[in-house]
């Protein structure tokens, strides 16, 4: 679960990102993080991730509460986080296998258990046949899939898509939220930062937009219960 309780952040320079963001995410939910350029969705998923720390209220991030998190936690609240980078961060020197295999081990993980999840995530993004590649030799859509795959390979109960359509077609764009989608259904949290609002009234699914700092629409599918009854 994500919780935010009137969250203010402001940065060292005085801009004020975040001005009382109160908002809850609950395990299993899809939810769509839109707003303009500078309304503060990098800085909520800077908080989510512990990048930074609130200036006051409360983040609490599957079971850690990250406003008191001590530093040598990180790494573990961090295990429960995937988080599908707008500019993919793919080692281009490694195949897509090693990518997706090397995240396992900085964890810490057996090769037997790698040489098992690794085909497995490769196969639910749609990659499976493209494990000996270089990143540079593949589309945009599919280095996508390929961060997909990284974010998801060490089982995260949330992952966190910034800007997933940022740089693809129409087409392949719709077929990336379909695949987020199709995590969702197998469990995993998904929360998607986005500017594609076309895409977002295609599927339905709950929308906290923010500007200025301020949650200004929180509604959907997926409403929390008390809205619902
Ligand atoms: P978004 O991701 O929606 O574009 P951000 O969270 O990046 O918005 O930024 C929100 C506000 O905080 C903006 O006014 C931005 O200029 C400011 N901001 C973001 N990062 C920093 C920083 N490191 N130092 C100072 N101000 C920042």
């Amino acid at each position: 679960m994500i919780q935010f309780t009137d969250v203010v952040k402001s940065y060292e320079q005085g801009n004020v990102a975040l001005n009382g963001v109160t908002m809850q995410i609950e395990d299993g939910e899809f939810c769509f993080l839109v707003g303009p350029s500078g309304s503060g969705k990098s800085t909520i998923i800077k908080l989510i991730t512990g990048e930074l720390k609130p200036t006051s209220g409360t983040v609490h991030v599957n079971g850690y509460s990250l406003e008191r998190i001590r530093k040598r936690e990180i790494p573990y609240l961090r295990r429960t986080v995937g988080v599908v980078f707008q500019d993919f961060r793919l080692i281009d020197k490694m195949t897509v296998y090693e990518n997706v295999a090397f995240a396992m081990r900085v964890v810490g993980a057996k090769e037997k258990e790698i040489r098992e999840r690794v085909p497995y995530v490769l196969e639910l993004v749609g990659l499976e046949g493209k494990m000996g590649r270089h990143p540079r030799e593949m589309s945009g859509g599919e280095q996508q899939r390929l961060a997909i795959a990284r974010a998801l390979v060490n089982n995260p109960s949330t992952i966190i898509a910034d800007e997933p359509t940022g740089n693809l077609d129409p087409e392949r764009s719709f077929e990336i939220m379909a695949l987020l989608q199709e995590i969702n259904n197998l469990g995993t949290t998904v929360l998607v930062v986005t500017h594609a609002q076309d895409l977002v009234e295609l599927f339905h699914k709950r929308v906290i937009a923010i500007d200025d700092g301020l949650v200004v629409k929180d509604e959907g599918e997926e409403e929390t219960n008390d809205e619902a009854e």
